[in-house]
């Protein structure tokens, strides 16, 4: 496959179209902060949709049976690059597991339900973009940012 320079912002409102079932299921508010004027930047555009299915599902599950919960995606330009933020209430991810969570088979999830790969691939594709994921989390708040350049 090749690049093409493509807005992110339908790629991430296909992926809550079909991440529907569990934003009813676990009973999460999406809230979308997503200008229609960003720059387009130049993506492999079904590595990036896997992108935005795995830190929403994750979302989603850090979501599941709480009361309020809250899921928002927001997207801004920063000088040349595009910044999307996925942002949720959850119970947070604790400190000492932060930087553990972005390597193959780390889970915290139950056998068949987390397989720990989620957020390898995540990671992985952001660099075929030239681009970094971070993370920052407390209790009752977690974002994890992807940072695209937009060349
Ligand atoms: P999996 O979802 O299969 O467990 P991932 O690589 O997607 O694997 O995530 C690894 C771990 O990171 C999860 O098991 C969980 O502990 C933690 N995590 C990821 N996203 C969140 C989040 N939004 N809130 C709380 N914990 C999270
Ligand atoms: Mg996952």
């Amino acid at each position: 496959p090749e690049r093409e320079r493509a807005e992110l912002r339908s790629g991430i409102r296909n992926t809550v179209t079909m991440l529907n079932h569990k934003i009813r299921k676990n009973q999460v508010t999406v809230i979308e902060n997503i200008p229609d004027d960003l720059p387009q930047p130049c993506i492999y555009i079904s590595a990036m949709n896997q992108v935005w299915t795995n830190l929403i599902d994750n979302a989603l599950d850090a979501l599941e049976g709480r009361p309020n919960g809250t899921l928002e995606i927001k997207a801004e330009k920063d000088r040349e690059f595009i910044l999307v933020h996925i942002i949720d209430n959850g119970p947070g991810i604790p400190e000492a597991i932060q930087d553990k969570i972005f390597d193959s088979f780390f889970t915290t999830k139950p056998v068949g339900k987390g397989t720990g790969l989620g957020l390898e691939v995540v990671r992985q594709i952001i660099l075929q973009h030239n681009g970094k994921v971070t993370v920052k989390s407390q209790p009752g708040h977690t974002v994890f940012t992807v940072c695209i350049p937009i060349q």
